[in-house]
């Protein structure tokens, strides 16, 4: 039946599994990566499972499944903005190779820049973060009044790296997706203020000392997850929890509370957050009028988070060998429906999963997150294995249960691997 309606093309507005365009188990042309050993878990299960597909070294499609799991990631980042007044903006990937002559980072970002020139042989950068355009959109406006300030301004936009050893997929890419928030203040007290503010970046767990390297400034923080294949090296106290990370190469024994010893393992580093003073603003003239009708400079922070990364880092730690994991507000559809099989005895009842879906469709947080496996050609065993690989956090088949006089769903929640059924009427609720 509903084979028929979707051949029909009466069925609009649905998410079908026949129609996902998700080309599975690809075999990458570059022979390089074919190797298993390169690949960490989350690229060979990202994958194999039609979610990327690989371009080239470090260069990644994103599909469906994908698209779908950064979106979400973008719109609970742009929620925890909205909380600190930052307004969202977008600023050209390609930028002048003069602004990054000024600020020295033509010289100190090296061979990991990405440079090109145009016809007319002016020098541009594939902006692998955005300090320079920023203080220099800033440094335009004439005028820019203390009144105006503070200022936070971000955006989410492709990011470009010649990374020597590009590697894990999405983890390291030579092309990623970051968000970036740039803050502007009156003073250096201000901008401390700014930067101690919470939410500035969405993970709060893990924040690590850290050197600020060639972003410049005094005071930065990386933000990790833990995880085996990390590539950042941590040093954690046993007795206060301070971590710091290796570049700032810290003592034997613990700097912070000076009597825990500090003991190394492995992070993905997914943000990091600089209080950066006036290391841009002044090159590049950044001014503002002070309430004493003084010039002045821009006080800066930057705050960064591996979106692209974030992702690969969450199927990373949480996915099993052969089966994807998600956090579950990342998870690219939260819900998926097995209808029963064509020609079985519960096939009858088939309608019932259609109604669950435009039911469920119906409540604002379900509204298009959710798929309906229509391939009812195929044993529900078959396609309740494939959605477990996927992660998908809820599958409710529609099976036997749903025959009884009172029907009832079976309820599979992927993370607690607990089964439970669940009358018909009760379904909404109880998801
Ligand atoms: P790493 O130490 O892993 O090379 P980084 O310190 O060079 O990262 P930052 O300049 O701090 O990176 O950029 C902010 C964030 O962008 C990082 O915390 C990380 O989440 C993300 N990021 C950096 N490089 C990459 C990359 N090549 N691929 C994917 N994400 C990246
Ligand atoms: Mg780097
Ligand atoms: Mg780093
Ligand atoms: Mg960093």
């Amino acid at each position: 039946v509903l084979a028929n309606r979707i051949a029909s093309g009466t069925c609009r507005n649905v998410n079908y599994v026949s129609k996902l365009f998700q080309p599975q188990n690809i075999i990458p042309k570059d022979s390089k990566v074919k190797k298993e050993d390169s690949l960490s878990k989350s690229q060979k299960l990202m994958q194999d499972l039609g979610v990327i597909h690989q371009a080239g070294t470090g260069i990644f499609h994103l599909l469906p499944l994908g698209e779908r799991s950064l979106q979400k990631l973008i719109n609970i980042v742009d929620d925890e903005m909205r909380k600190i007044n930052a307004q969202k903006l977008l600023l050209p990937l390609l930028t002048p190779g003069e602004l990054w002559k000024v600020t020295g980072r033509w010289e100190d970002l090296g061979e990991e820049l990405f440079t090109l020139k145009d016809r007319h042989d002016k020098e541009f950068v594939l902006s692998p973060t955005h300090e320079e355009a920023i203080t220099e959109l800033m440094a335009s406006i004439p005028q820019l009044s203390y009144r105006q300030l503070p200022l936070r301004l971000y955006q989410v936009t492709s990011k470009f790296r010649d990374e020597i050893r590009p590697r894990f997929g999405l983890l390291r890419g030579k092309e990623f997706v970051m968000k970036d928030l740039y803050t502007f203040d009156v003073s250096a007290d201000a901008a401390t203020e700014t930067y101690k503010t919470k939410n500035m970046i969405t993970v709060e767990e893990c924040a690590v000392s850290a050197a600020s390297g060639v972003m410049g400034g005094s005071v930065s923080h990386e933000y990790h997850f833990p995880a085996n294949t990390g590539e950042a090296q941590l040093f954690i106290c046993e007795s206060c929890g301070y971590v710091a990370s290796v570049e700032k190469c810290p003592p034997s024994q613990c700097p912070e509370c000076s009597h825990g010893f500090l003991q190394c393992c492995c992070g993905i580093e997914v943000g990091h957050t600089f209080l950066l003073g006036t290391k841009y603003s002044l090159p590049l003239k950044a001014r503002f009028t002070t309430a004493g009708g003084n010039a002045d400079f821009l006080q800066m922070g930057s705050y960064g988070l591996g979106m692209t990364r974030i992702l690969a880092a969450g199927v990373e730690v949480l996915s099993l060998p052969n089966e994807m994991r998600w956090p579950t507000a990342l998870a690219p559809f939260t819900v998926c429906i097995i209808p029963p099989k064509e020609g079985s005895k519960e096939s009858v009842v088939t309608h019932l999963a259609e109604e669950l879906y435009y039911r469920l469709n119906s409540v604002d947080c379900f509204r298009n997150d959710l798929i309906i496996d229509d391939r009812c050609n195929m044993t529900i065993g078959k396609r309740l294995l494939e959605a477990r690989r996927i992660g998908y956090p809820f599958i409710v088949v529609v099976g036997r249960k749903a025959l009884q006089p009172v029907p009832e769903f079976e309820v599979h929640h992927i993370f607690s691997n607990v089964e439970t059924s669940i009358a018909e009427s009760a379904i909404v609720e109880y998801l």
